[in-house]
């Protein structure tokens, strides 16, 4: 398997570098992988005057699945706008046709008084939300702002999904959830919007041939107010682009922790882009003292979809949580009795573990 890693800006490469130190542990074991780094977002734009330069595209393409850091900076936010590094992810994004986003929402016993919600409430929280990431209001023509004939302006944007992107969508959680706990919660708003009563039927529909999936529905006002009532009664949540930006969201930091959580962005063949959900952290970047698990975390979602190699994954989360256990803590879920560590430690401690 060929793997693209990009790095990027800020604490990008200091996280980066404990993902590549664990994957390196299980080649060892006997995985077999081709690694090939370049630079992209501000490193793009420094090395070859573009955020997304024409070889790292190339290498993304070629590649099985992409390792990405973070990428921005305060000394980018100058730049034309088609010269920032964000433009560099959202044309990757755009040119491998990564429809699907899977952002899991875990709380480690360990790490449950980190949130901003009750301890007994979050503990042991395990939710996975699949957002469509190509469609929907964010993309439906007709938009803009036009004036009326009597110059007063009005704003448009159109909601819209087809048949086919609701049905490769409903695929992906579908077969997400037949890997976890089997439950699949789809959210809409089908008492209001035509557009979601199609995708709710297209999805009732799709789920007959996974009958081994249990399969509900919810409306997204309700699924936002139940996701702080009570969290783990969910297992999988499928959902539109518009939805799924605010509830995915909404979901992550009932962790408390941003350093904790990965994701992974995928297209119709499980090549995936890995990420951790947080930026380059400028702020910290050089210091030694980033929390790179989620970076570890995104490895382990890597192996699971795009490399399907669920031991290894599993592996590498187990490993994750010993390291909690033990006491080790970044400076961003430190808490008086754990054990403070660097980033080069954290790394070094999922390392031992495997
Ligand atoms: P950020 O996620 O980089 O940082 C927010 C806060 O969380 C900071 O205090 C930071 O120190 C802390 N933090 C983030 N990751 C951490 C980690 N692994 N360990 C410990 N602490 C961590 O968000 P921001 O400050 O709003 O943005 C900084 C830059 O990152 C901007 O240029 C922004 O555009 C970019 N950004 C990139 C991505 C991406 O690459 N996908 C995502 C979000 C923001």
């Amino acid at each position: 398997m060929k793997i693209a890693v990009l790095p990027g800006d800020g604490i990008g490469s200091e996280i980066v570098a404990q993902a590549l130190k664990v994957l390196h542990r299980l080649e060892q074991d006997g995985l077999r992988l081709e690694l090939e780094q370049a630079p992209v977002g501000g490193a793009g734009y420094e090395a070859a005057g573009d955020p997304l330069p024409e070889a790292t595209l190339k290498l993304a393409q070629q590649a099985d699945a992409i390792l990405f850091g973070a990428i921005g900076g305060p000394q980018y936010d100058a730049l034309p706008r088609d010269k920032r590094p964000e433009r560099g992810l959202l044309r990757l994004r755009k040119e491998l046709g990564l429809f699907a986003n899977l952002r899991p929402a875990m709380v480690y016993p360990e790490l449950a008084a980190a949130s901003s919600l009750k301890a007994e409430i979050v503990a042991g929280l395990d939710v996975l939300i699949v957002r469509e990431l190509t469609g929907d209001i964010y993309f439906g023509e007709p938009r803009g702002i036009a004036t009326l004939a009597g110059g007063e302006r009005e704003g448009v944007n159109t909601m819209r999904y087809r048949e086919s992107e609701i049905r490769r969508i409903a695929q992906v959680a579908f077969e997400a959830a037949r890997k976890r706990g089997k439950r699949l919660c789809s959210v809409d708003k089908a008492n209001v919007l035509e557009t979601t009563e199609l995708w709710k039927e297209v999805v009732t529909d799709f789920g007959r041939s996974y009958p081994d999936v249990n399969l509900s529905h919810m409306y997204v006002d309700n699924c936002a107010m139940q996701l702080v009532r009570n969290p783990k009664q969910f297992d999988v949540i499928v959902t539109g682009n518009l939805f799924g930006d605010i509830l995915s969201d909404e979901a992550s930091m009932l962790t408390g922790s941003i350093g904790m959580l990965p994701s992974a962005s995928l297209d119709a063949n499980n090549k995936g882009l890995y990420e951790p959900i947080h930026g380059s952290a400028p702020d910290i970047a050089g210091k030694g003292v980033a929390n790179p698990l989620a970076t570890i975390l995104s490895t382990a979602m890597m192996l699971r979809y795009s490399l399907g190699n669920e031991q290894a994954a599993g592996r590498v989360e187990r490993a994750v949580q010993q390291v909690l256990r033990e006491g080790y803590r970044s400076a961003d879920i430190h808490t008086p009795g754990t054990r403070l560590a660097g980033t080069n430690e954290m790394g070094d401690a999922v390392v031992a573990a495997l």
